[in-house]
């Protein structure tokens, strides 16, 4: 199947003043609307249930971003019920159609990219850049997955009647009713992204965000609606996972689940939807993107400088919380110290601070929960390693924790095997390349990763060896781009889908063979 070239959205130039400006309009305008109230959607209609929860920024805990009504299982039952039904017309509706309607949504979102960038600042904690890739990742998911409906209509093209006795047609049809599960750490593009291809392919949807980041959910609910998504093929059921996430993936009339976030709740809700419920027709299909354990191979031939700096934007973008983050080098003897020395200059520099301050690199981490986790892994880190820099943390105002440096950690430790999910970074030595592949090799997880070489056959080896959904070659290992870079990993970090790659609609439909004889 062939999709129309489509070039990625363009990240913003902050160096340039004018765009500096519209940034800071995006703050204030976000800032005009803080505290307001937001309800649920269900079937088009506004829901206002009885239980409240407060959005608060991470840098300023204190400060209300929005206050969300909660879907209870009741909310979640009608959620179902109505999508269920605009389910019914949805999948009748012409693939065109669908997909127009995620370019639509794109468009509205490209006009208020620096109000959508602003809220991510103040709900997310991300700083501008970071916020601005958000941004364009979620565009970049509509415009692709749009395109790639439209060409998924002349699949029947690729199917020929070969034989003179009858019409073989084959086409793909849509699931059913979906429940769309979404982590907070890319609150925009990732929601946009599990939603549209889930919305475009036909189906209809309940859509759950995360606790913490659902202000930024419910203003891409609203832009869909603007866009022209008909009522209750989006249904927005806010509300805490450990509440309604079993009742969702449970439900017989659920037909899939995409999900992505952590692997302890990707595995249980693996297992909850392989049960078959009374009155379930269909096995449910799981799309589920998990954790990682990162790494980055440096050997002898490499561009130390290009080393270091990889290592460090990798560990440390948006504070160590994306799941491609680097959070173990891994770093041949020769060059150990070398790079080790180079890291620790340019970490030295790295602002950290309120990502509402254009040159802050390292903002706040989601949450008090997320903040004291990290925290455990640092205290663990002065057992399993040498503190090279940071391990300081201040809770006080919002939620900050200096970029953290452990070096000379085992491959067996903790901290070299567990998810942290913030800004600690643990550094190994190893021998040789074959070490160092084997080490990289050792985690449950196989995410992203990244070589640094100059040396082909070691390249080579690691294209066939390194075992990751997404590896990279001389260059950091975060930032996929969609289309570019299709995304997601093996083993423990999901179900071997690929966000923004040329099958992932087709994990939202079934494929119907018709064969008519004459
Ligand atoms: P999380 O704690 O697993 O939460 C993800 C979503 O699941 C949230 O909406 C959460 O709701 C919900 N949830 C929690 N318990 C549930 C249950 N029992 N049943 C159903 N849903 C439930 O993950 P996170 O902290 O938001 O995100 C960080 C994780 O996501 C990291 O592990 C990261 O590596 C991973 N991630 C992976 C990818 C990828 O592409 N592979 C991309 C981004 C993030 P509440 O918020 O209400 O708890």
């Amino acid at each position: 199947m062939s999709t129309t070239p489509y070039q990625m959205e363009p990240f913003t130039d902050f160096t340039l003043k004018d765009n500096q400006v519209k940034y800071e309009e995006g703050l204030k305008l976000v800032k005009s609307y803080l505290g307001r109230t937001y309800p649920l959607i269900i079937n088009g209609e506004k829901v206002f249930s009885e239980t409240i929860m407060d959005s608060l920024n991470p840098s300023n805990h204190k400060e209300v971003v929005g206050s969300i009504h909660q879907a209870s299982v009741n909310e979640t039952e009608k959620a179902i019920t109505s999508a269920l039904k605009a389910f019914e017309s949805w999948k009748k509706v012409d693939p065109f159609i669908r997909a127009d309607v995620l370019f639509k949504a794109a468009a509205i979102i490209r006009k208020r990219k620096f109000e959508f960038s602003a809220l991510l600042t103040i709900e997310a904690g991300k700083p501008w850049s970071e916020a601005d890739a958000d941004v364009a990742e979620a565009i970049d998911f509509l415009e692709y997955y749009g395109r790639q409906m439209r060409s998924m209509t002349r699949v029947d093209d690729v199917i020929l009647s070969r034989r003179n006795i009858e019409r073989n047609e084959y086409r793909y049809i849509p699931l059913g009713v979906g429940a769309i599960i979404t982590p907070w750490n890319f609150p925009l593009a990732i929601l946009v992204g599990m939603s549209s291809a889930a919305i475009v392919s036909g189906n209809a949807i309940v859509l759950k965000p995360a606790s913490t980041t659902q202000v930024i959910a419910y203003k891409f609910v609203e832009v869909l609606e603007e866009a022209g998504c008909p009522k209750g093929v989006i249904n927005f059921i806010p509300g805490s996972g450990s509440e309604i996430g079993d009742y969702m993936v449970n439900h017989p009339k659920i037909r899939f689940i995409s999900f992505t976030g952590s692997k302890g709740v990707g595995i249980r809700i693996y297992e909850q939807a392989a049960k078959v419920q009374p009155g379930q027709l269909w096995l449910k299909r799981v799309i589920a993107e998990m954790g990682g354990k990162d790494a980055i191979i440096v050997d002898e031939s490499a561009d130390l400088d290009l080393a270091a700096d990889a290592i460090v934007r990798s560990a440390f973008g948006f504070s160590g919380q994306k799941c491609s983050a680097c959070s173990r080098a891994i770093i041949v003897e020769s060059v150990y110290d070398e790079v080790v020395a180079k890291m620790h200059a340019i970490v030295k520099t790295l602002k950290v601070g309120s990502p509402q301050d254009l040159d802050t690199f390292v903002g706040p981490v989601n949450d008090h929960n997320a903040f004291k986790k990290i925290k455990s892994y640092i205290e663990l880190g002065y057992s399993e390693g040498k503190l090279l820099f940071g391990g300081q943390s201040d809770d006080s105002t919002g939620y900050f924790i200096e970029p953290t440096i452990f070096v000379d950690v085992s491959k067996e430790a903790r901290l070299m095997q567990e998810e942290i999910f913030g800004p600690v970074l643990a550094v190994c030595k190893v021998k040789d390349f074959e070490e160092a592949l084997d080490v990289a090799n050792n985690t449950e997880y196989g995410l992203t990763g990244a070589i640094i070489s100059r040396n082909r056959a070691h390249i080579e080896r690691a294209r066939e060896e390194f075992h990751v959904g997404n590896l990279y070659i001389n260059r950091k290992c975060t930032g996929a781009i969609v289309g570019y870079q299709p995304f997601g990993g093996f083993n423990m970090s999901g179900t071997d889908s690929k966000a923004g790659g040329p099958e992932y609609l087709l994990l939202h439909m079934q494929g119907k063979t018709i064969s008519e004889a004459y």
